[in-house]
């Protein structure tokens, strides 16, 4: 019997965006999330707005996961998990285990649904892997991820040894993106812009702060990026055409230094700072083979769902379809129009 029932596994900005379109029309929607709470990486980032809005879609993002409480027909299942899957589009049956209301105790769950919508997410690149940057190794270089939640939590910036306002800021770009030698030749998309929306911020906070954005080629990222780079510059922030090879510091103290090579001149050019930010980059879930093996769906060489038809929303299976950055690096924007195409497409296979 063919069901109208869809189930979205991952409860991020895409799984919200397709499920509010698919509830919208006309179905049933189980949003399959194995955190406690939904909206993915974009519910802890923060306003990046100085005299006027940067337009990081922070702002759109929390919207949205408050948006999707006014739905009664999205049932939402946190502390949830695919476990298997059987049948074909129109009637496909998931077993779920679900957290249950005792602690450490788990349920299993049948769900009978039409199609599905992948929506898992990605990954921010593990930095610790780039040994030679020093993070977790020196508390004063951190990423940007921890750069987010901080000015989300505390609306300020700080250097994680002693609370004060670091002087002299350090920007490293492509940290886990364009590098074939770890595996990551692909561009992330999304580091560039946010790198140079957080400087904007810091520096129109602090002007008296002296930032660094060493970079290989600034990628321009969706409109505006070229104004968004322009007004970095008119504040004064030092773009450098050349990604530090090593970070020397000393645990439990304040001491970095940044060792690069001027590409012009092959010089070796040594300078200090208070904090240095890695811009990571986006990877595929660790677990995505799991899900790929468990649905039957393709990875991509990098190991991204992998995607057919134009919008990039079909998978490999038949009724299982893609939606945001689990499909490759995508911004908030991106992510929530990827989700919404997600949602036409169920639609236009379940009124067949
Ligand atoms: C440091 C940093 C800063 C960024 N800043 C910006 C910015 O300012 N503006 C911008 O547009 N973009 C920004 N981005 C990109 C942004 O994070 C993504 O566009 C967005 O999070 C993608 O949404 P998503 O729903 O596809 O994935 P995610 O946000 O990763 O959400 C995926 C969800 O799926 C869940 N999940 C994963 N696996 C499973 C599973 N097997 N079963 C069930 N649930 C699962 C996860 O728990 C999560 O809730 C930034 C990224 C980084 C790393
Ligand atoms: S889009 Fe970003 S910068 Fe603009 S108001 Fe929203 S959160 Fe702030
Ligand atoms: S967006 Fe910028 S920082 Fe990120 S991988 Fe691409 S070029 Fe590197």
């Amino acid at each position: 019997m063919s069901s109208r029932n869809v189930a979205v596994i991952g409860g991020g900005i895409a799984g919200i965006s397709a499920a509010i379109a698919l509830a919208d029309m006309g179905s049933l929607v189980y949003i399959i999330e194995r955190d406690t709470q939904t909206g993915g990486h974009a519910a802890g980032f923060a306003c990046k707005a100085t005299e006027k809005c940067n337009k990081c879609s922070a702002c759109v993002a929390d919207e949205l996961i408050l948006k999707v409480f006014q739905y009664p027909e999205i049932r939402i299942l946190t502390g949830s998990e695919v476990m298997s899957f059987s049948g074909k589009p129109d009637n496909f049956r998931l077993q779920i285990s679900r957290a249950a209301k005792e602690e450490s105790l788990f349920e299993e769950v049948e769900l009978k649904v039409g199609a599905m919508v992948v929506a898992t997410g990605f990954m921010p690149f593990d930095a610790e892997a780039k040994k030679e940057y020093g993070y977790k190794k020196y508390k004063n270089v951190i990423t940007a991820l921890d750069l987010e939640r901080s000015l989300r939590l505390t609306g300020k910036i700080a250097k994680p040894t002693d609370g004060s306002t670091p002087k002299k800021i350090a920007f490293f770009q492509c940290v886990g993106s364009r590098d074939e030698s770890i595996g990551k030749g692909y561009c992330s998309k999304v580091c560039c812009p946010y790198a140079l929306r957080l400087s904007k911020l810091i520096k129109s906070e602090t002007p008296e702060s002296d930032i660094t954005i060493f970079y290989m080629d600034v990628q321009p990222a969706g409109k505006g990026f070229y104004e968004l780079r322009k007004s970095c510059e008119g504040l004064g922030i030092r773009f450098v055409r050349n990604l530090p090879s090593k970070v020397y510091g000393y645990v439990n103290s304040d001491f970095l230094q940044v060792k690069s090579i001027n590409a012009d001149t092959g010089e070796v050019i040594l300078d200090e700072f208070d904090l240095i930010v890695l811009s990571v980059g986006l990877s595929p879930q660790n677990d995505a083979k799991f899900l790929a093996d468990t649905l039957g769906i393709d990875q991509d060489g990098h190991g991204f769902y992998r995607a057919k038809g134009e919008l990039l929303n079909c998978s490999s299976n038949p009724g299982i379809f893609l939606a945001g950055a689990c499909q490759g690096p995508k911004s908030i924007e991106e992510s929530m129009a990827h989700g919404k195409a997600a949602a036409a497409e169920v639609g236009k296979m379940l009124r067949k």
